[in-house]
């Protein structure tokens, strides 16, 4: 078992996956789906455009600081999601990484799922940390 390159935990694929299906199978674990998910793609940039990480990092934002909720943003956005395959393209096989972190102060692998008011707290907890190590990256390919 390897550590991640981009997010420094071991194995975190693993985990994401697991924590998706959790999500998918138990609406109280699915209740922060959207924070899972932008949070683990802001770790790894790889996976994202340019465009898709900004982006990505501004919903974070949206979520955790203005405390919009999802549903508000999807309709606000509703044309961007549209196109979002588009604008939040997963990068084929180049791998390149928009940006060069690998040290963050949460990753995924902090998230305890024993139960959905754990794992609500702790993806909370990650994505906050997620998003303020990425507001402070400032050099973006
Ligand atoms: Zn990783």
């Amino acid at each position: 078992m390897t550590d991640c390159p981009e997010c420094g935990a071991a194995d975190c694929q693993a985990r994401f996956d697991e924590f998706l299906a959790l999500e998918f199978s138990d609406a109280g674990y699915g209740a922060v789906h959207h924070l899972t998910v932008a949070a683990y793609m802001l770790q790894h940039s790889s996976r994202l455009t340019r465009q898709g990480w900004l982006e990505m990092r501004g919903l974070l934002r949206e979520f955790l600081v203005e405390n919009k909720p999802p549903g508000f943003i999807r309709r606000q956005n509703k044309d961007k999601v549209d196109s979002g395959k588009r604008e939040f393209k997963i990068k084929s096989k180049t791998g390149e990484h928009i940006i060069s972190k690998s040290t963050w102060t949460k990753t995924i692998c902090d998230v305890r799922a024993e139960n959905a008011e754990v794992y609500c707290a702790d993806v909370t907890e990650w994505a906050r940390a997620a998003l303020e190590d990425g507001e402070k990256i400032s050099e973006i390919r």
